[in-house]
């Protein structure tokens, strides 16, 4: 159980002497042994064994992997009265995420007690918790959200051994002071990626220079979560399982300090927080960054006995709210980020000279320690903040004109369910509303619409995921500059300024469950639903024949007549009759669990529209998917696409770097996708995409990846090209700052805004999609629109920006752009999507329009589109 792992193995014992002889001779000088490292002088609880006594190799000697890590937490647990180990969730890969309690006995024994004064402190409604002077801080050391910063993860079991072992008054005092949850590993699939690489490339004697494969990981680097998710962008769609147990613990406790460790480029020193305060996103409180500053001094203190260099206030911001640093800030607490210069492996050169894997620990474990000595010492002021944090929060939204927000999804009540669980995910309070209303020329149904109040103790988050911002202090982001949540789900919403009790439902709505009708000639089905496609997709997998209509249709019923947009889906009885208990199936389960709006029609003869037999219904084809994912191409982007096929339609796709595209079979397929990335094709690999277009193949292409196919000659004036008219004729008088040219190049981005945009409803693109849909874009690729007036089924709108930083020129640009554009080829097509429809994969509203993309593009006609 405890038994160290030590080898006998001649090798490693010369490699240990080796990383010594290394460690003697480092610039930072440091003792002799890992124990006395930690904490000079300090003794250890000899019962209790150190990671590289239990596992039998020196920290900083190679990289751990992530199963070692977890045997490691578990024994700690078994040995240690001070630490209890729980898993909070588990990966795709398989993987458990552990959470670490640490604290005193006697705290952990009454941790429900602690628990509850916490929360008590988070609700304005109670009065504050007895004993406040003596409440234990409830901090969360969180490390490697990436799993490639590799010195964040590796750290944290040895910050978890001095924790559970050390003897030394400090120590002890902080264990009486906090309950700590100390989380050694936020990404467990991609920690596993990167230790495998580095483990498995590096030499006895490590390269020191940064092109050696130990420090080059294969594409997809191991920052992301076995989708190729940041999940450092997930903790407000928490999209993730990793995301939705860790924010589910948040909401037991809503932590006083939450630490959030990283790497970042070699050639870096050190940083830690306040970032760059014009960044802050306007809704923190200005104390927050006060008692970061506060907390802050104690990082310096730590890193200058050291000797290590580092830097503060000059990057990274606060900004955008599903970051781990920034999250904490709008919930009471105080998030910090600490960004390492990254070793990526042993040893490496940088401009600062010879970087360890062993120096980048060391400073992890100084600024672990020095928050906890900081945040002791702030005690009473972090915890007195938390409480004024949420009574302040009240009384501003006592104070706020609009008193609640209306949502609907008109047509769709699954995406509408989808979005009411994850504002309860975030512990907000959400209910349907009672009584019908219209707001700004829209209805809103009773019991089909949600109430969001504004007067409840998360009203700042929830103006956050409500606020629609076009102005801002300063207009360069770390990350998007808007996520206004409703527009991503593609919901109807409006702000209220009415009495909220005399609209919000008391109680919960009963889930509503549909029954399917009785069989008869046909079953149609309503595209529009968000679970609609995946529907589609497990009756393609089956082989039944489903048609879609190309305009709307009313059908006969049983009991009366039934509407259905263009897009919707027709299921014949009679002609299939050998499957119709597969049918029967698939859509009673549609019907009941995700509420897919189904009828049967008893004719085939309709009020309105072709009749069901009418040639111009088309039979659907199952999408062969295949996906070019590999080096060249944009992970995040390839791996949403593998992740809501997978995930959201269960669909079966290839996934195949563009480099293979000549050795493929593309006869097996009939879609392929190719988002955003630097892809070269060769003349004969050009030759045989043509020919595969020409043969009936439908392309998707994202905007980030028009310029390879302009390359490859499949695509010609699909760009509008950035006009820089007047510098060539007048550069003297166009002359700028030097100093300027960074910020000006800066302010061109477009980091994440939200374009409205007008559907053609009556083009398969725009089947189930809303007339106007507001889109994401994070790029500056105009794309040019198609010279056939019938081909543009997506246009930015002229009241263009919702919501985000876009500037006066790029908006000037986007009008001439068109957002979907369609160019037949031959047989086939290439569809152009200018914005990624599936971001971060909590884009529900363009998430529709991948799908027609996959599903419909049999529906369009190219001799209409030539
Ligand atoms: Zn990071």
């Amino acid at each position: 159980m405890n038994s160290p792992r030590c080898s006998a193995f001649p090798l490693a014992s010369l490699r240990l002497l080796i990383a010594l002889a290394a460690f003697w001779l480092s610039p930072l000088g440091e003792a002799h042994s890992v124990e006395r490292l930690l904490s000079a002088g300090v003794e250890y609880d000899e019962k209790i064994p150190s990671p590289a006594a239990y596992l039998g190799f020196d920290w900083g000697e190679r990289h751990l992997y992530h199963h070692e890590l977890v045997s490691y937490c578990r024994v700690l647990a078994e040995l240690s009265p001070r630490v209890q180990i729980a898993e909070y969730a588990t990966t795709y890969g398989g993987r458990p995420l552990l959470a670490l309690s640490i604290s005193s006995p006697e705290n952990l024994r009454r941790m429900r007690v602690i628990r509850r004064a916490h929360l008590q402190l988070a609700n304005p409604d109670t009065p504050a918790p007895k004993g406040l002077d003596k409440l234990p801080l409830c901090m969360w050391m969180c490390y490697g959200v990436h799993g490639n910063e590799a010195s964040a993860t590796n750290v944290s079991v040895w910050v978890a051994y001095h924790l559970a072992a050390a003897k030394d008054e400090e120590t002890r005092a902080w264990l009486n002071a906090t309950m700590i949850r100390l989380d050694p590993s936020l990404n467990p699939d991609g920690f596993e990626r990167f230790a495998h690489w580095t483990n498995n490339h590096k030499g006895l004697f490590p390269s020191r220079q940064p092109e050696d494969r130990e420090h080059s990981e294969d594409w997809p680097s191991g920052r992301t979560n076995y989708y190729w998710f940041d999940l450092n962008r997930d903790w407000l769609p928490i999209r993730h399982p990793e995301s939705r147990g860790r924010i589910h613990d948040y909401h037991q406790w809503k932590p006083n300090v939450v630490l959030d460790f990283h790497e970042m480029g070699s050639h870096s020193t050190y940083f830690f927080q306040p970032g760059i305060p014009a960044r802050n996103n306007p809704l923190t409180p200005q104390r927050v960054f006060e008692l970061t500053g506060q907390i802050a001094e104690y990082h310096a203190k730590a890193l200058d006995q050291r000797g290590a260099l580092f830097y503060t206030q000059e990057r990274f911001d606060d900004f955008y709210m599903g970051k781990g640093s920034t999250y904490p800030d709008l919930h009471g607490g105080i998030g910090i980020l600490f960004e390492q210069a990254s070793a990526r492996g042993i040893q490496q050169n940088t401009r600062h000279g010879k970087l360890t894997f062993r120096q980048a620990l060391q400073n992890q474990f100084a600024t672990s320690l020095s928050s906890l000595r900081a945040s002791v010492k702030l005690r009473r002021e972090l915890l007195d903040w938390k409480s004024e944090f949420y009574r302040t929060a009240v009384e501003e939204a006592r104070q706020d004109k609009t008193t609640g927000y209306i949502v609907t999804s008109p047509n769709d009540p699954s995406r509408l369910l989808e979005f009411k669980n994850l504002l309860q995910a975030h512990d907000i309070v959400v209910n349907t509303i009672s009584k019908d209303l219209e707001l700004d020329g829209n209805m809103y149904i009773a019991a089909e619409s949600l109430m969001v109040p504004s007067v409840q103790p998360e009203y700042r988050f929830v103006r956050s995921l409500f606020e629609k911002r076009t102005s801002f202090k300063e207009n360069i982001f770390y990350d998007v500059s808007t996520w206004t949540l409703p527009l991503s789900f593609g919901l109807q919403f409006a702000e209220y300024q009415g009495s909220v009790d005399d609209v919000m439902a008391k109680a919960e709505p009963k889930p509503k469950s549909q029954k399917l009708e009785k069989p008869s000639v046909a079953y149609v089905i309503d595209w529009r639903g968000y679970r609609t496609p995946r529907l589609l997709n497990r009756l393609l997998e089956a082989e039944i024949a489903v048609y879609a209509t190309p305009a709307a249709i009313t059908i006969r019923t049983k009991d009366e007549a039934a509407e259905f947009p263009p897009g919707s889906l027709i299921v014949p009885i009679k002609q299939q009759l050998d499957a119709r208990v597969m049918i029967r199936r698939l859509l009673s389960d549609a019907a009941r669990s995700d509420q897919v709006r189904i009828h049967s029609a008893i004719s085939a003869l309709t009020d309105e529209g072709p009749d069901l037999g009418s040639d111009r219904m088309v039979r659907l084809k199952k999408p062969d998917l295949l996906v070019i994912a590999g080096v060249g191409a944009s992970a995040y982007e390839a791996g949403e696409v593998w992740y809501v096929t997978d995930r959201h339609l269960e669909m079966s796709i290839t996934l195949a770097p563009s480099s293979r595209i000549g050795s493929i079979d593309l006869e097996q397929y009939n879609r392929l996708v190719i988002v955003s990335g630097r892809h070269q094709f060769d003349a004969a690999e050009c030759k045989k995409l043509k020919i595969w277009l020409n043969r009936g193949g439908t392309l998707v292409c994202y905007g980030g990846a028009v310029t390879a196919l302009e390359s490859a000659d499949i695509l010609t004036n699909a760009i509008v090209p950035r006009e820089d008219a007047g510098r060539a004729d007048a550069p003297l008088s166009q002359r700028r700052p030097y100093g300027s040219a960074q910020e000006a190049i800066d302010l061109q981005l477009i980091s994440g805004a939200i374009l409205q945009t007008n559907v053609d409803q009556t083009h398969p693109l725009g089947f189930g999609l809303p007339a106007r849909l507001p889109v994401f874009r994070d790029h500056e690729t105009l794309i040019a629109p198609s010279e056939n007036i019938y081909a543009n089924p997506l246009v930015y709108s002229s009241d263009g920006v919702m919501s985000g930083y876009v500037s006066d020129e790029n908006r000037a640009l986007l009008e001439k752009c068109a957002s979907v554009v369609v160019h037949p080829h031959g047989a086939g097509r290439v569809i152009i999507l200018a914005e990624n429809p599936n971001f971060r994969a909590f884009w529900l509203g363009t998430e529709r329009l991948f799908y027609n993309a996959i599903f419909l593009p049999d529906m369009i006609s190219n001799k209409l589109s030539e």
